[in-house]
């Protein structure tokens, strides 16, 4: 086992900094629940800040919903649900169109909020986040009035009131995800946005106001893990989706056990990008950094499994850590910043406990040295080399910009590599060889597959996982399903 975190050396890149324009946000010093339409008080008035994980400055307080919110939001949702259902296709689609453009118009706004709120770099909230959440409001108000063509010409109708939990790492994409195509069916919506990230769930609330939608349509409720435990067992709820760990779906899961409420789950993963002899290695390496070091690791799907072929294996990671080095660290809200604030102390605890673990286990650990910020919560990129499929850091998802690097000498180990793990979310295959790529690729056991790319998303794809990443589909047609009831 050897183990180095770097000392600055002959690389500096002087970059001016090019920091983006906070002035034009305009954040309330509170904000209520959102429910019937407008903000109010949580019933116990209890209200907790949401801090910038970069500073850990204040950004402003945020209503807990409690148990009697949870109440009132359902019977606010129910009221709203047979209309909503009733209402034209058609109709149902242009209240989407609306806030689709709605996000357009206040996408710096929604951009820097989601960058100081969760720490993630500027360019990845302006050129990801936003424009998708967008994206996938326009995708499903396309749909709203075409749903037979997506379930295979059956009649359908809408569940009726869901129950909606999303992550920190996406906050306003997830909400996206999860609102748009449950709207398009006809369902009406509560959502739980993270506890850490609130804020842009918050905003969507008042486009949602600016688009006129109906009250009670979407209800934004935000709190804490109670919140969303009470919301999954509350009476009331038609349809649970939940996007986040693997415990806390289990645990919804037992909830509902017996319940007969439809269920989906987009869970963890630890997922392998595979890069083959005969790949663009170059080109391999970007996607690597892509994979693993996007949203600082925070991502579901990240590629933090490296399985590369063992005769290109030297070269491959000199070209990665050489690329490493390069990565501009700090704050997010600066244009030219590649990785960002850890999302929360406690994420920041869980990904050094897992890097200790790798190196208690005999890996290799090499970090970047980087000058941390001296305040908010900061991991510098970092590559582990020797490292065995038993060791912590090649099974458990570390959610952090850490990758482990392990070979292979074969196709076929390859892929009993890869599909060795509890997880099944995303793989990505790095080949110049199509017909080997589509081998490999039916032979995942994972959701999505990216060859020659990493992390690319798009509304009309379906997205989601095999084993312990969950079951369900999001996005595209296959995201209508979910929210559907096939009547004929
Ligand atoms: P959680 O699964 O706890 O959080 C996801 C969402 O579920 C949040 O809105 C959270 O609320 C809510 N929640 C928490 N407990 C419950 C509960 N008992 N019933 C219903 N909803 C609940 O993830 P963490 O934030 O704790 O992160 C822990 C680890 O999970 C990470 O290190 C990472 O490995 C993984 N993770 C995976 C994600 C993915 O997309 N696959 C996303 C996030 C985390 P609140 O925030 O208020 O606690």
């Amino acid at each position: 086992m050897s183990s180095s975190v770097e000392t600055r050396t002959s690389i500096v890149w002087d970059y001016a900094p090019a920091p983006e324009s906070v002035d034009h946000v305009r954040l309330k010093d509170r904000y209520g629940l959102f429910v019937d339409g407008e903000f109010r008080d949580p019933s116990d008035g209890r209200y907790v800040s949401t801090i910038n994980p970069a500073t850990e400055d204040r950004l402003a307080d945020v209503a807990y919903g409690g148990p009697e919110d949870v109440i009132a939001a359902i019977q606010s949702a129910r009221a709203a649900a047979p209309k909503w259902a009733a209402l034209r296709p058609l109709e149902r689609a242009k209240y989407l169109f609306r806030v689709a453009r709605l996000i357009q118009e206040r996408s710096r706004e929604l951009a820097v909020v989601e960058t100081m709120d969760g720490g993630k770099p500027l360019r990845e909230s302006r050129d990801v986040d936003v424009p998708l959440a967008a994206a996938h409001f326009f995708h499903y108000a396309g749909w709203a009035d075409k749903l037979r063509y997506g379930v295979n010409a059956r009649e359908v109708e809408p569940l009726g009131v869901v129950g909606q939990i999303v992550p920190w790492n996406f906050p306003l994409l997830m909400a996206a995800w999860k609102l748009a195509p449950a709207l398009a069916c006809g369902n009406v919506a509560v959502l739980k946005p993270a506890e850490t990230t609130p804020l842009t769930a918050l905003l969507l609330a008042e486009i949602c106001q600016e688009a006129e939608l109906p009250p009670g349509v979407v209800t934004i409720l935000p709190g804490d893990g109670a919140t969303g435990a009470a919301l999954v067992r509350a009476d009331g709820i038609d349809k649970v989706a939940f996007t986040g760990s693997t415990a806390v779906g289990r645990d919804i899961q037992a909830a509902l056990a017996g319940t007969g409420t439809p269920l989906t789950l987009e869970l963890g993963g630890k997922s392998a990008n595979i890069v083959f002899e005969d790949a663009a290695l170059d080109q391999a390496v970007e996607g690597i950094v892509n994979g693993i070091f996007f949203n600082q690791g925070h991502v579901c799907c990240a590629g933090s499994r490296l399985l590369i072929q063992e005769s290109v294996r030297d070269e491959v990671v000199a070209k990665l850590w050489q690329r490493m080095r390069r990565l501009r660290l700090g704050d997010p809200l600066d244009k030219n910043t590649d990785v960002g604030a850890i999302n929360s102390a406690e994420q920041l605890e869980r990904i050094e406990v897992l890097v200790a673990a790798g190196e208690q286990e005999g890996a290799s650990r090499r970090t970047v040295a980087c000058e941390l910020p001296e305040r908010g919560y900061w991991f510098a990129p970092t590559l582990f080399t020797d490292v065995s499929p038993a060791h912590r850091i090649a099974v458990e998802e570390i959610f952090g910009p850490v990758v482990s690097v392990l070979t292979f000498r074969t196709q076929a180990e390859a892929i009993e590599k890869a599909n060795n793990s509890r997880y099944g979310l995303a793989a990505g295959i790095w080949t110049d060889k199509g017909s080997k790529a589509f081998e490999v690729a039916s032979a995942l056991k994972a959701g999505v597959i990216w060859q020659n790319t990493y992390n690319h998303f798009d509304p009309t794809a379906a997205f989601g996982g095999y084993k312990e990443s969950g079951f369900g589909r999001e996005g595209g047609p296959a995201g209508l399903r979910p929210y559907l009831r096939v009547v004929r």
